[in-house]
């Protein structure tokens, strides 16, 4: 298993003597609140009953004319005054638990940093899960770059998508293949967490490449583990995990997790930027 890259150690663009223009200005981290849950649902029979803690994270990429965009939207903002809004009475609500203080909010991260709902002109969700995907519903001017795959499993499973937002709405572009969605911004499909998984890969002038690994590698308890039985297929996660590092490796860029308190700790947060 190759160890996680550090952004200390990873050349940038620049150095490398990439010098085409790119059209991400900055990256911004964005930490939105956390869920408390059983290693049960994270990683069966690892640890019993025991409690285990972890970050909801965004990112925000500055696009300079073409607006700004997120990737992934977090768990829904009204969930710091409302958490039975999460899964109402279902038997989950009593194992995944919100926290989530109202400054840790997007709409708090947005305002902190002067941007505005409208100003959001793209949303790439990774997958459409309620801690990646709820808030989606609060950017009516976003076109919303998302798999179709992961569209039609929200029709098939609807329980396990509990968002306030329409999947089919005109705004979304349904996506089938890796591709560039704006300069610099590029999805890879990253099958086994669920349907339809994506990654995204930044290129950014002054800093390495970010690879947001989003739920292919929800934390480095993953890796260490070799456990992706909470996924919908974990044989295949595994081998996506391994892809995912390799391409991290190959291109000297920083795979950053959706879920790891201690990666987060070491990487730059809002206000702070990667450029
Ligand atoms: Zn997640």
């Amino acid at each position: 298993m190759p160890a996680p890259n550090r952004p200390a150690q990873a050349p940038t663009r620049a150095e490398q003597g990439v010098s085409e223009p790119t059209r991400v200005e900055r990256l911004y981290l964005l930490p939105l609140g956390h869920l408390d849950t059983s290693y049960e649902q994270m990683l069966p029979g690892t640890h019993d009953a025991a409690r285990y803690r972890f970050p909801v994270t965004a990112a925000l990429l500055d696009l300079g004319d073409r607006g700004w965009m997120l990737i992934d939207t977090g768990m829904d903002d009204d969930l710091s005054r409302a958490p039975s809004l999460v899964w109402g009475a279902t038997p989950l609500a009593d194992d995944i638990r919100p926290d989530l203080p109202h400054s840790e909010t997007l709409t708090a991260r947005l305002d902190e940093l002067g941007v505005s709902p409208q100003d959001i002109t793209h949303i790439v969700n990774t997958h459409l899960h309620f801690d990646h995907a709820g808030n989606n519903h609060r950017f009516p001017h976003a076109t919303v770059h998302v798999r179709s795959q992961q569209i039609q499993d929200t029709a098939d499973r609807p329980g396990s998508y509990p968002i306030r937002w329409n999947p089919n709405a005109p705004s979304t572009h349904p996506i089938d293949t890796d591709q560039q969605i704006v300069p610099g911004v590029h999805v890879i499909a990253t099958p086994g967490h669920v349907l339809g998984h994506q990654s995204v890969r930044i290129e950014l002038t002054d800093s390495p490449d970010m690879l947001l690994c989003g739920d292919a590698i929800p934390g480095q308890d993953f890796l260490d583990t070799g456990n992706f039985d909470s996924f919908r297929d974990p044989a295949t996660a595994a081998i996506t995990a391994h892809h995912l590092l390799g391409q991290a490796q190959t291109r000297h860029a920083v795979a950053v997790y959706s879920h790891d308190q201690a990666q987060l700790d070491r990487l730059r947060t809002t206000p702070d930027f990667y450029a």
